[in-house]
């Protein structure tokens, strides 16, 4: 069914609603890849949301990184890796797309081009993430901590013309050292998209998805002929089967084809998507 966009985790339902004008425009021309920016962009504006954009939690320095990253149907991306200090990650990522020759760009060099491009340089650690990072701090210290944190906002959406994109945004996981970047601005492991094909996202332990590239794996076993379910089962099986992921490390794969087609998988139970279509705004979730 076109046109119909999906995005991870239950903050996903207030992007797709941000998202769906866009996408399902009266005159047929909405377009997938201003509608997955704006979903994202959505998350990223919410204090709320722990763990992407204004709000996000920091790493063990204190500091607000963020990685975001955006494709077309065309094998266009542009990505950004720890980026500090500017809360639209996933339009800087479209710059580095549409206004640079180059496909990431990460730390200083990101901040400085997106500065260069006239985006704004703001304060995103709150006072809510900041007492809840204490108080993480304390726990570790206490030697109980529990970081475990897995909510980025990876939006997939198809236009009314069958022109596919994909979209997301993260500040990473909970006590990640400075200076790591996860799966989420790494094409092919957090984000692919093939226009002939369809598009996949992860979320979660990112370096489970990075050892795997886990989201072209998904899309290349779509276009073997795999359904969007079995191409993600497929790959969270092998994850689970050859990586011998810890008990408590959750990863979730989403696919979309250019058809309209949606499916998810899992590690753990939890994980929850929102779909909308023709149908209306839903959450579906996902069974281990
Ligand atoms: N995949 C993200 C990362 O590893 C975490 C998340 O999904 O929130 O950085």
């Amino acid at each position: 069914m076109i046109p119909t966009i999906v995005s991870t985790w239950p903050h996903g339902l207030s992007a797709n609603r941000a998202a769906w004008p866009i996408l399902s425009a009266r005159d047929g021309d909405g377009s997938a890849m201003d509608a997955v920016e704006a979903a994202v962009r959505h998350v990223e504006s919410d204090p709320d949301v722990r763990s992407v954009g204004r709000g996000g939690y920091p790493d063990r320095l204190g500091r607000v990184t963020l990685d975001a990253a955006i494709m077309d149907d065309a094998f266009r991306c542009g990505s950004v890796a720890a980026l500090e200090g500017v809360v639209h990650a996933v339009s800087v990522a479209r710059a580095v797309m549409e206004r640079s020759e180059h496909a990431l760009l990460a730390g200083d060099g990101a901040l400085e081009f997106a500065l260069s491009v006239g985006f704004e340089r703001e304060r995103l650690l709150t006072a809510d993430t900041l007492a809840l990072y204490e108080a993480k701090q304390r726990e570790a210290r206490a030697g109980t901590p529990n970081f475990e944190s897995h909510d980025t906002v990876v939006s997939l959406a198809v236009d009314p013309s069958g022109h596919i994109a994909g979209a997301s945004s993260t500040s990473g996981l909970m006590n990640r050292l400075h200076g790591r970047v996860g799966d989420t601005p790494i094409i092919g492991s957090g984000l692919y998209v093939d226009g002939e094909v369809g598009a996949a996202g992860a979320t979660g332990h990112g370096e489970l998805a990075m050892r795997v590239a886990a989201s072209a794996l998904v899309v290349e076993r779509m276009r073997c002929g795999a359904s969007p379910l079995d191409a993600c089962r497929s790959v969270i099986d092998m994850i689970r089967d050859r990586l011998s992921p810890r008990p408590d490390q959750q990863l979730a794969l989403l696919a979309l084809t250019t058809k309209g087609e949606v499916a998810a998988a899992a590690l753990l139970p939890g994980f929850a998507y929102a779909q909308s279509d023709a149908e209306g705004h839903r959450m579906v979730s996902v069974e281990a």
